[in-house]
């Protein structure tokens, strides 16, 4: 990819920001900076394209940031499946909700085609280096770069950690480490060729049973995406992630697929996990890095691309004169954005947990799908809407300073 550079090229540099990790939420905010005439450094640990555990689906938020961040050529391109229904399994009952809307992709041709669109921008692009966040001297922070066993410190002014559910980059750092909800469960991926004709093409399957639950959804290239959240002890239990989700599949009546075995299962750490702090001295936290619960009708990638987006004129704002206050306020906006409907969605994970609910709620959404209107309508209200971007919005104004360069 153009705008690939090497370990030594980028510590050569002094850049206005760094942003570590090149999911939906780095590759965002990389492109807003590099769109603000900022030069700007996206850093990825692993090699792209590379597959990461995900459903690959976009709900109507997510699509409406992509939209107004001028990424969704990026994607269009790539062919993605529509979306049009989602079918809710449990104890051998089903409903199917129109979901429309969304569409789905695989991860690893979405966030290859989104490192793209940043360094289309004028962002430069470090793969296969880890970095870790290091201290503030005046103006700076540092971060270590690691790559084949090499290693640099560069320096940026600002510093954008968008590294997931991974608290690696942070490690250095006090009062930054997430925790892990005691009763979290742990995410599980596949995608697969093999698979009976059942799972056709724009609807999400998802089968949900006391040890966790299973979304099935067909990607671009027609294959099946299988993705899932479960309990650590029944995965074990089962003997593997296969047979966790075939035990999930048959509980709830969906078809087995044949290639599940044999396909190379990727994991994940515990899913729900909370972070004390979101931002700190020329530092912010944006996506999963800024705390994450278990996903259901896809606002995980909504909220990182909203995150990712909305902390650009932040990164602005901080750039022309940073101020202590700039972290409060992200910590602020981030709770107005997006800890808000983390909520509902806690409420929804922990409400799949009880099996007596479940069985009740499934045959009553089955004959009356319009019960599930109001809590699909809330998760997929689009970001630019809410309050949240209101807020990014006036700093955005009131941050409208010439860019010294
Ligand atoms: C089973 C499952 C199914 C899901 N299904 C959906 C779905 O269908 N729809 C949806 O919207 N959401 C879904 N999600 C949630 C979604 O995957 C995440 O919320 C989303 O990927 C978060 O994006 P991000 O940019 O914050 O982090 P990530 O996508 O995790 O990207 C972080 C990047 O940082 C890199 N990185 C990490 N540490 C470092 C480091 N130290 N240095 C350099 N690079 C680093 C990683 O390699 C990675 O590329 C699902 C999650 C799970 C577990």
């Amino acid at each position: 990819m153009n705008g690939t550079l090497s370990l030594v090229d980028a510590a050569e540099r002094e850049w206005d920001a760094v942003v570590i990790g090149a999911g939906p939420a780095g590759c965002l905010a990389a492109r807003g900076i590099a769109e603000r005439n900022r030069s700007v450094l996206l850093v990825e640990s692993k090699a792209f394209p590379r597959p990461k555990v995900c459903g690959g689906c976009l709900n109507e938020n997510s699509l409406s940031t992509l939209r107004e961040a001028g990424a969704m050529p990026y994607i269009d391109d790539l062919g993605p499946v529509p979306l049009t229904g989602f079918c809710l399994a449990a104890g051998g009952r089903n409903a199917t909700l129109s979901l429309p809307g969304g569409v789905a992709v695989s991860r690893a041709a979405m966030d290859a085609a989104l490192a793209r669109a940043a360094v289309d921008s004028g962002a430069e692009f470090l793969p296969e280096t880890t970095a870790a966040v290091g201290d503030v001297s005046e103006d700076c922070r540092s971060i270590r770069l690691e790559s084949h066993g090499e290693s640099r410190d560069v320096s940026a002014r600002i510093v954008v950690a968008a590294t997931g559910l991974s608290g690696r980059s942070l490690s250095r750092l006090e009062g930054f480490q997430s925790e892990e909800e005691a009763d979290s469960r742990i995410g599980v991926e596949a995608t697969i060729s093999e698979f009976p004709a059942f799972y056709g093409p724009g609807v999400i399957f998802m089968a949900v049973a006391s040890g966790g639950y299973v979304g099935l959804t067909r990607v671009e290239d027609g294959r099946l995406n299988v993705a899932a959240a479960v309990d650590a002890a029944a995965m074990r239990g089962a003997g593997g992630p296969a047979a966790a989700c075939r035990q999930i599949l048959e509980d709830v009546g969906f078809p087995y697929a044949k290639g599940m075995p044999e396909a190379e299962w990727r994991g994940t750490m515990k899913l729900t996990r909370r972070t004390a702090r979101r931002a700190g001295e020329r530092l912010f936290l944006v996506g999963d890095a800024a705390g994450y619960v278990e996903p259901f009708t896809g606002e995980g990638m909504a909220w990182a691309l909203a995150g990712g987006s909305t902390v650009v004129p932040f990164v602005e704002k901080g750039l022309v004169d940073w101020r202590p206050d700039l972290a409060r306020e992200w910590e602020q906006h981030y709770t107005r954005l997006i800890q808000n409907r983390q909520w509902m969605c806690r409420c929804l994970a922990q409400g799949l947990r009880r099996s007596w609910l479940v069985r009740t709620a499934v045959p009553a959404l089955a004959r009356m799908p319009w019960l599930a209107r109001p809590i699909i309508t809330r998760l997929n209200r689009d970001a630019n809407k809410s309050r949240g971007e209101s807020a990014a919005a006036r700093l955005s104004t009131s941050s409208r300073i010439e860019a010294p360069h």
